[in-house]
Order: C-alpha cells, then sequence, then structure tokens
C-alpha cells in the first residue's frame, strides 16, 4: 500500500469516527508488535520458542515442569516494552470523547501503559502484570513475582496459603472469563462503528466480537497486513502496520472536528 492510498483510506476511517456514536476499538499482536513484542504465532514467534501444547490449562494444574515453562515464558516477554504511536492514537481518540471501549486479545497491559483507564479496557484473554492463587484468589502484581523468579525460585506459590499461583492470563483450553465476555458482546452489538487493529480474527471466541459487530448493522474497519476471514464484511481494509495508521486516522480526525 504506498503512501498516497494510505492517507485516502485514513481519510476515509476518520470521516467514519466522526459520524459514528459508538466506537469499539478491537486490538490483537499486531498493535503491540511494534512494541517489540513478538506475535505469538508468526515467523519468529513465541511459539518457534515455546511448545503451545504445553501451554495449556489442562497441563499447567497438572504438571510442575510445564508451570516452571510458563514463568520462564512471562519471565522473557516483560522486559522494556514501551506502548507504541499506535496505542497513544487510541488514548487520543478516547480524549477526542471517540472510544467507547477497546476489547483485547492481547495480555501485555500497553493500553493502559498509554493511558486508557482499566475500565476502558476489556481484556479477553487476561493481563500478565498479575497472577492470581487457584486456591484462596489472592492477586499478586507480576512485578513482585519477578522478584522472586529473579532470585531463583521456578514456580513461586501463594505467600498466604501456599497454593498454585497462575499467570492471570487466559490458557489454552481454559474458559475465558464469562464477565468481560458478555461485555465485549454487548459492547460489540451496540457499537456502529468497530474498528479491528492489529488481529487476523482467527482466535475464538475473540474473533465473534467483529462479527456480531457487523452482523448488528455496526460498519466494519479492518487494519491488519493480513488477510482476515471477516475481509469481506469491512467497509474499509488497511494493509498497513498499526503506528502507521493510526497516528494518521486520528491525525486526520482532529483536522475534521477542527482541532
Ligand atoms: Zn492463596
Amino acid at each position: 500500500m504506498d503512501k498516497q492510498e494510505l492517507y485516502i483510506l485514513c481519510d476515509r476511517v476518520a470521516g467514519l469516527i466522526l459520524l459514528a456514536k459508538k466506537v469499539v476499538v478491537f486490538t490483537g499482536a499486531g498493535v503491540s508488535t511494534e512494541s517489540g513484542i513478538p506475535d505469538f504465532r508468526g515467523p519468529g514467534g513465541i511459539w518457534e520458542k515455546f511448545d503451545p501444547d504445553d501451554f495449556t490449562y489442562h497441563k499447567f494444574l497438572r504438571d510442575a515442569d510445564v508451570r516452571k515453562k510458563h514463568w520462564r515464558l512471562l519471565r522473557s516477554l516483560t522486559p522494556a516494552a514501551e506502548p507504541n504511536p499506535a496505542h497513544h492514537a487510541i488514548v487520543e481518540l478516547n480524549r477526542l470523547g471517540k472510544l467507547d471501549c477497546v476489547i483485547t486479545q492481547n495480555v501485555d497491559n500497553l493500553h493502559q501503559r498509554a493511558g486508557l483507564a482499566a475500565e476502558k479496557v476489556l481484556e479477553l484473554h487476561g493481563n500478565m502484570q498479575s497472577a492470581v492463587c487457584l486456591d484462596c484468589g489472592r492477586r499478586y502484581p507480576f512485578a513482585q513475582i519477578k522478584v522472586r523468579l529473579d532470585e531463583g525460585e521456578e514456580a513461586p506459590d501463594c505467600e498466604a496459603c501456599r497454593g498454585l499461583l497462575k499467570p492471570a492470563v487466559i490458557l489454552f483450553g481454559e474458559p475465558l472469563p464469562d464477565e468481560v465476555l458478555r461485555e465485549a458482546a454487548l459492547r460489540s452489538t451496540e457499537a456502529d462503528l468497530f474498528i479491528v487493529i492489529g488481529s487476523t480474527l482467527t482466535v475464538y471466541p475473540a474473533a465473534y466480537m467483529p462479527a456480531y459487530a457487523a452482523d448488528a448493522g455496526a460498519r466494519l474497519v479492518i487494519i491488519n497486513l493480513s488477510a482476515t476471514p471477516l475481509d469481506g464484511q469491512a467497509e474499509i481494509i488497511i494493509r498497513a502496520k498499526a503506528g502507521e495508521a493510526m497516528p494518521r486516522i486520528v491525525r486526520r480526525l482532529k483536522e475534521k472536528q477542527g482541532i
């Protein structure tokens, strides 16, 4: 996609945002790759270094070695990732009064780090910045757990009850949190503009959200480098990086608003 084409499409998206009453933004790994967080599935992705078969809920509960691998993976992911221009543009959209909520598949906490209030972010797959005790439900900030990992503990347990600690992310085979899922589905059906950023829309039930929105009559915009199963229903498709498209869209929106 050349600059001219990108400019025209971003301008059209800005026009849709200007008219919309309820804008829902849906984000996947592609919004965070420019922050240095590797895509799980792509080349050079996390699943080339770790075996995804180990990352099931079932194995986590059953196998102490698998639990150690989980903590090793988390420890390797967390340092130094900062929000990128796409995250900041979404925060700006919110400041302009044009964001109902973000529904995200990401667990990296970068939307909140960029400045969105926690209640604006519906995390379908949890958040790696905390850990939860499966026995007593106590939550711990990951920073606190990381100190213990750095000191050589391989699979930290709950300090209160010695129960099993699990990263507060949804593992394969683990049900998504009901409340978040229901809220995300509701917001999706109520949206009149639904913007997908950096997701291939292949992981369910997350990928149902844009389908709910489109079926309920929302306009659908997809910003993703590769094709998605919902491209046929999208009004505008932008094949660009999130960090290239989103700041342009927000800049055009501000011009249209006269800011
Ligand atoms: Zn506990």
